[in-house]
């Protein structure tokens, strides 16, 4: 796995961010409208080489991958440069690739800056007169008539109406109503129908990653207003109305940023999925810019919709970009047919793809993992069955004992422990890769979850007596860990806890209650956030306390979701001084890395809405009274939405553990996991339950039975680890720089 570009695409984003920075500023970009063309900014381009990226280094171009063109329309894209960049690179490649004397002279002078050539989106045969993106600044349009590519150069413009009608009113994007029956020449290439499918792809996914650009940048500059603009005595930036919608879109268009470059490793890997996942990157991508940029707009108040100001050209420009692929919601439909088949009666959408050449990311879990991942099926082949599958659904914690010893002495119970503690001392990919594969046969299995995550807790911040003397038996499967965080009267308000720690000899008596303790009826050890002096934050102490004892008891709490948690109450529970973690009052910081573990595992989120997507297909193909639901448009469309959002949720989650990996890990990178996987595992399954109702009345453990399961268990996970409004919070102070709302 590798997401760090190499130096030369790093090189060449830096040199694009620093010419669009001196030649793309908001009131020059305002002066091109309504055509949307700066021609002195095109000539720099176009001495730097730009158009040519694409195109292969004996025919005078720079031979670069599909990420390097990728990088540069997300540069442009954030600085809504008025030049037709995308189209551009994508022409000049097919005409490189098309060959013919007639393809050749065209590229020469595309290549030299007397000509730009652009694509027309529709068969020019079916549809003459079309939108073309670049269409008012192209003098040749690269269209598809029939099954060859026919270039046309001096392409009618069709008249505008002196009333206006028929303008873009979205700026910047200079598409225009063309004849394509009408042009000055016209040459046909027999054969080239793939070439011509495949630009055209290569034209959406550098528009999607164009597109999450716009947005990012229509985000950053609502978030600088946020922090300068007041409104009844405060920044607006306070008020979690604009703090959360900032922190949202944010989520969503740095998801979709990570999906193009997804989507770039997949079509480079040449993987059977590429083509689907392009599909829903260009949903995903205008519908959540598109979505983003309003919202952003809306946070300058009436300044964001004056034509004078900046803030509404990414609104228009989003817009623009969006428009001109047409309604989104077909890109969906495609990923569905793509995904499942077409509907019954329909034929098999054909799509190629473009060569991307080396693209240096790489978003497989690699070697490691791939072998975990071999030890896990071989594990389930042993122990796997229809009966312990429902057991771990059924029996509300999913714990067997026996089980748990079992896969700890395969490794592969907590993957990541350090092998000097007993533990298999593998990397977080292949953790996440065993995870991955273990739930591929509905084991989540909750309570080792929790253990997994707090033995890190005590890695990172426990003494050296503690970690010699626990994490070999966390290690073997022989005790286990709970969470005492949440009390009857303080959850999101972690710091508020009241639990009292009070000094006693050499150690401490612990009393209070604390709430949706999971596992703490099963736990050795909980980890304790108590109070140890009245200050709210410099008067928090942690422990391990060992529950095993006199003074801890335990009753049980049942969610709607199936699952187990408790209240325990601890009553004079006596803590030796040696389970303390951390300084005595100085639990702010041990929780702190404890929250910031706890939040960097997301791919249990993917996990489970894997599981879903997988369950409704399932019951989806089933004929039923009408049919095949499969074949109803509304399905597909909720099908293939719920795969978009697995797909984002694994690329942020992947970004996440990559960081970690290699310690770049930012603050605001697990809670974007978070929020995007459980927001979208509850809204999936609710769409879904409606969907396929009434079967998802009953209770099952298979097709509607799952989604049914899943619509009630998805609603915990968008509360514990945080809820959602908390992880938009977190998203916006540390991701976008915000005023803290909480104290
Ligand atoms: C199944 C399950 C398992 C759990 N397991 C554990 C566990 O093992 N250990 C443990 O300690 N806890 C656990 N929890 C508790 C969980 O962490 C808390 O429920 C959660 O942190 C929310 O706290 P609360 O329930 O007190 O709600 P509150 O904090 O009272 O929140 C109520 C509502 O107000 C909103 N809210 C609160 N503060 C803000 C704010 N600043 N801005 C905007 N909105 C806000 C919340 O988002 C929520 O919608 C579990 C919960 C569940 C459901």
């Amino acid at each position: 796995m590798n997401l760090q570009l190499s130096a030369e695409q790093l090189l060449l984003e830096s040199s694009l961010e620093r010419v669009f920075q001196e030649h793309s500023s908001g009131a020059r970009i305002r002066a091109t409208e309504p055509v949307g063309f700066d021609r002195e900014l095109w000539d720099i381009l176009v001495d730097l080489g730009i158009p040519a990226l694409r195109v292969p280094e004996d025919q005078g171009g720079s031979g670069m991958s599909l990420m390097h063109a990728l990088l540069a329309a997300e540069q442009a894209g954030r600085a809504l440069a008025p030049v037709p960049l995308v189209e551009a690179v994508v022409a000049n490649r097919l005409l490189a690739l098309a060959g013919g004397s007639e393809a050749a002279a065209l590229l020469d002078d595309c290549l030299a800056g007397r000509a730009i050539a652009t694509l027309a989106l529709h068969d020019a045969g079916t549809r003459p007169r079309q939108l073309v993106p670049a269409g008012a600044v192209a003098d040749a349009v690269l269209c598809l008539q029939g099954d060859a590519l026919s270039i046309r150069r001096g392409v009618a413009r069709l008249p505008m109406p002196a009333d206006g009608a028929g303008q873009t009113q979205h700026g910047a994007i200079a598409a225009q109503l063309l004849d394509l029956d009408a042009s000055d020449s016209r040459v046909d290439l027999a054969g080239t129908r793939e070439a011509f499918a495949a630009a055209l792809a290569e034209w959406q996914l550098l528009g999607a990653a164009q597109l999450a650009l716009i947005a990012r940048r229509a985000i950053d500059s609502a978030a600088e207003y946020a922090c300068e603009r007041e409104a009844f005595g405060r920044r607006i930036g306070e008020y979690q109305a604009v703090s959360h919608v900032l922190a949202e879109a944010f989520t969503r268009v740095d998801g979709a940023r990570l999906l193009a470059w997804r989507t770039v490793d997949a079509i480079a890997r040449r993987e059977p999925e590429a083509a689907a996942l392009l599909a829903m990157l260009w949903w995903w991508a205008a519908v959540n810019a598109h979505e983003a940029t309003l919202g952003a707009l809306r946070i300058f108040g009436g300044y964001g919709t004056a034509l004078e100001y900046d803030a509404q050209l990414c609104y228009r420009r989003a817009g623009a970009q969006l428009l001109v692929g047409g309604d989104p919601e077909k890109q969906l439909l495609l990923a569905a047919d793509l995904l499942y088949g077409p509907a019954t009666g329909r034929e098999a959408p054909v799509v190629a793809l473009p060569d991307a050449g080396e693209v240096a990311i790489d978003f497989a879990w690699g070697a490691e993992a791939d072998a975990a991942r071999e030890e896990a099926r071989a594990f389930l082949r042993r122990h796997g069955s229809e009966a312990r599958r429902r057991f771990m659904r059924d029996s509300l914690d999913g714990f067997d004992p026996g089980l748990q010893q079992a896969l700890a002495a395969a490794g592969l119970l907590y993957p990541e422990l350090p092998r000097e503690y007993g533990g298999p001392g593998r990397s977080p990919r292949a953790a996440a890769a065993i995870r991955e594969t273990l739930a591929e046969a509905g084991w989540h299995m909750l309570m080792p979850g929790i253990t997994d995550m707090l033995w890190k807790v005590i890695h990172h911040a426990g003494s050296d007596w503690m970690k010699q003397e626990l994490l070999p038996k966390i290690a073997a499967g022989e005790v286990y860990l709970a969470m005492g965080y949440t009390e009857p009267t303080s959850g999101s308000d972690i710091f508020a806890a009241r639990t009292a720690a009070t000094r006693k000899g050499d150690g401490w008596l612990i009393n209070g209650q604390k709430m949706f303790t999971s596992s703490g009826h099963r736990s050795d050890y909980n980890l304790m956030v108590t109070r140890t002096a009245p200050d709210k934050h410099r008067g928090i102490t942690l422990f391990l306390a060992p529950v095993r004892q006199a003074g801890y008891s335990v009753t049980e709490i049942r969610t709607i979701g199936d699952e187990r948690t408790n209240v325990t109450f601890y009553n004079d529970l006596e803590v030796p001084d040696r389970y303390r973690i951390g300084e005595v009052n100085g639990g702010v910081k041990v929780l702190a890395a404890a929250l910031a573990i706890e939040q960097s595992g997301g791919d249990l989120y993917v996990n489970w809405l894997r599981e879903l997507g997988r369950a409704a297909l399932e019951w989806a193909r089933e004929p039923g009274a009408e049919g095949r639901p499969i074949d109803d448009p509304r399905l597909r469309l909720a099908l293939a939405a719920t795969a978009a959002r697995m797909q984002v949720t694994d690329v942020l989650s992947r970004r996440s553990l990559w960081a970690f990996e290699h310690g770049q890990a930012r603050k605001h990178e697990g809670p974007m996991v978070k929020l995007m996987g459980s927001e979208s595992w509850m809204n999936c399954s609710q769409q879904l339950l409606r969907l396929a109702a009434p079967d998802t009345l009953l209770r099952g453990y298979t097709g509607a039975g799952l989604i049914e399961w899943s619509a009630r268990r998805s609603i915990s996970s968008t509360i514990f680890a945080g809820t959602s409004e908390i992880q938009r919070s977190i998203i916006a102070e540390a991701g976008l720089g915000l005023p803290r709302t909480r104290s």
